[in-house]
């Protein structure tokens, strides 16, 4: 499949039917998901791989990693309501997920997922509550050896620290994601958010 076709496929796709600013909700653009899951595709990442998206939301990464070949697919989501639109996305596209509801804190998490080979996330930013990513950072780490994930640009420098001596940035891929407004404290329609795409490699 080309970038563009997965792009456009993604496009069909659903969103939060009621976005909560608490967990931070926003949809992925399929442009920018698109890209992030190209990128793993050519690390050979994706292909035959099992994956899991940690923060599912609406499925679109999810989706697009199932569409792209993934040997499997999990999406982990902790909220019911998001993981039901996620499972709607996934049959329009005939993707095969399985959309699992759970608290990525949850300690017992990473035993009941299993490993995978491959995490791909956009978790919550932490701009409504600080570190709100950390958790997701954990998880991934304990059940995957290679992660991609979307932060704020600039974040580098403190994913470094967070992850020393456990994980290595190994690519560092610079986007941007529209913000459309969603929430009350949103002044304008639009808003064009700087992001970078990481791939982290777990320590052996
Ligand atoms: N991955 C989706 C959604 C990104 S928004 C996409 O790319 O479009 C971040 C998602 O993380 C939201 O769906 C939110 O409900 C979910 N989330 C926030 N805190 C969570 C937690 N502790 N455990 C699991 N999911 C969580």
């Amino acid at each position: 499949m080309k970038l563009k076709n997965l792009e456009i496929m993604l496009q069909r796709l659903g969103g939060f039917t009621k976005p909560g600013a608490a967990l931070e909700q926003y949809q992925t653009p399929a442009p920018l998901a698109a890209r992030l899951l190209f990128h793993a595709l050519m690390k050979q990442d994706i292909e035959d791989r099992s994956v899991c998206d940690l923060g599912s939301g609406t499925g679109v990464l999810a989706i697009g990693a199932a569409l792209l070949g993934a040997a499997s697919v999990t999406g982990v989501e902790i909220d019911a309501q998001a993981a039901r639109v996620a499972e709607a996305n996934a049959r329009l596209l005939d993707a095969e997920v399985t959309f699992v509801v759970a608290d990525v804190q949850d300690p017992y998490l990473p035993a009941r997922l299993g490993p995978c080979d491959t995490v791909v996330m956009n978790p919550p930013f932490g701009a409504q509550k600080a570190h709100a990513d950390r958790p997701f950072i954990d998880c991934a780490l304990a059940i995957a050896p290679v992660t991609y994930s979307i932060f704020n640009a600039g974040s580098g420098p403190f994913v470094k620290a967070y992850t020393e001596g456990k994980a290595e940035i190994t690519e560092r891929i610079g986007g941007v994601f529209p913000i459309k407004r969603t929430f009350a404290f949103h002044t304008k329609d639009v808003q064009e958010i700087e992001v970078e795409i990481l791939r982290l490699t777990r320590n052996r």
